[in-house]
């Protein structure tokens, strides 16, 4: 995975539970979904009851699992944490819940990713905090009805769309990340830089932030290789000119694209006069795989106003001939 990627490799969430801000207050950005939260958690203590359930909803490196841990300190209560595709069986589940504490906080991320069977427990155990334990097979078959302790559910998804409509309307309340500001990634890259002991200028900072596609988990990735650049070639300061030539080291442009995304708008324009071309033939062109193409660099692009998606296929926009130094072309179809 490139250095640009949204999702966390797994030694790397072991670095990022050190950067990870631990209550509302020390969370940066995010300030309406910080509001609500901080609200519904309040309400919620002062009545002494486990809030209400709540869903996060956003793209990924944002901060969700972040957020389901400051849930949990700042109610003061264990955290337990699962995953959809952890739960295979609804037997799973029944296990995960049974053996939650009064009050505590489970984390589900990528909730939309359980199976039918789960879910359909989960329905149950969200609303009346019991689940009917299925016993034996066919007709001896026997449900169990076992009680559960208040909890409150944190579930996590890309997309709130995915999710089926009876579990959505189960969530009391539901956050939806967006994407950083540059001037927030700059104080992010800042807050990290201090817990990594790593000097940062302002400038060496909104450079990195500049260049994070709008992600948290981006830039602290590229803080820490714009600060390996720093301490081998440099003087060991992230400066705006050490942060620009280590990212142009590890081909991250000034808008935050990385190799495949320019070789995608390349081909686009180059080799296939803007397009439109079909998703196919693109990948092969970069010698991608076409999910790929679709799932890494593409999202991006479009949301850079660089790629449209058309029925007839991939179409570049005049704004990646000029991002490219290319004049578009009379002939264009726009
Ligand atoms: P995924 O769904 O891929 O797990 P996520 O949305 O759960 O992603 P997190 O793991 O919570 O993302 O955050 C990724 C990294 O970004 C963490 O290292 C965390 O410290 C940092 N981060 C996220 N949000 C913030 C924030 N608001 N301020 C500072 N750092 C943040």
């Amino acid at each position: 995975e490139g250095v640009v990627s949204a999702e966390a490799s797994d030694d790397e969430r072991v670095i990022e539970s050190a950067l990870r801000p631990r209550t509302l207050d020390e969370l940066i950005g995010q300030n309406r979904v910080r509001d609500q939260l901080g609200l519904v958690l309040e309400a919620a203590m002062s009545r002494g009851k486990p809030p209400d359930h709540v869903l996060l909803s956003g793209p990924p490196g944002l901060g969700k699992t972040t957020l389901a841990m400051i849930i949990a300190n700042e109610l003061a209560t264990p955290l337990r944490i699962t995953s959809g595709p952890a739960i295979q069986h609804a037997g799973d589940l029944a296990a995960i819940l049974s053996s939650l504490s009064e009050g505590e906080v489970l984390f589900l991320d990528e909730i939309h990713r359980m199976s039918r069977p789960a879910e359909e427990m989960l329905y149950m155990a969200m609303e009346d905090f019991r689940v009917d334990v299925v016993v034996g097979k066919g007709p001896g078959a026997t449900a169990i009805p076992l009680e559960i302790p208040p909890f409150t559910l944190v579930g996590a998804t890309t997309r709130s769309g995915l999710l089926p409509g009876p579990l959505r309307d189960r969530f009391g309340f539901t956050a939806h990340l967006d994407y950083y500001e540059t001037s927030e990634l700059q104080q992010i890259v800042h807050r990290s830089a201090k817990l990594l002991d790593v000097p940062v200028t302002d400038d060496g900072a909104h450079e990195i932030g500049a260049r994070s596609r709008g992600t948290a988990r981006i830039a602290n990735r590229l803080l820490r290789r714009v600060r390996d650049f720093a301490q081998v070639r440099s003087d060991g300061i992230v400066r705006e000119d050490t942060a620009r030539a280590a990212l142009a080291l590890f081909e991250v442009d000034e808008l935050g694209l990385d190799r495949l995304d320019r070789a995608v708008l390349d081909a686009l324009c180059k080799r296939f006069g803007g397009g439109p071309v079909g998703l196919g033939t693109l990948a092969v062109a970069v010698g991608e795989e076409r999910e790929t193409v679709e799932e890494v660099a593409e999202p991006f692009l479009v949301r850079c106003g660089y790629l449209q998606r058309t029925p007839r296929g991939r179409m570049a926009t005049p704004a990646a001939w000029k991002h490219l130094g290319l004049a578009v072309p009379v002939d264009a179809a726009y």
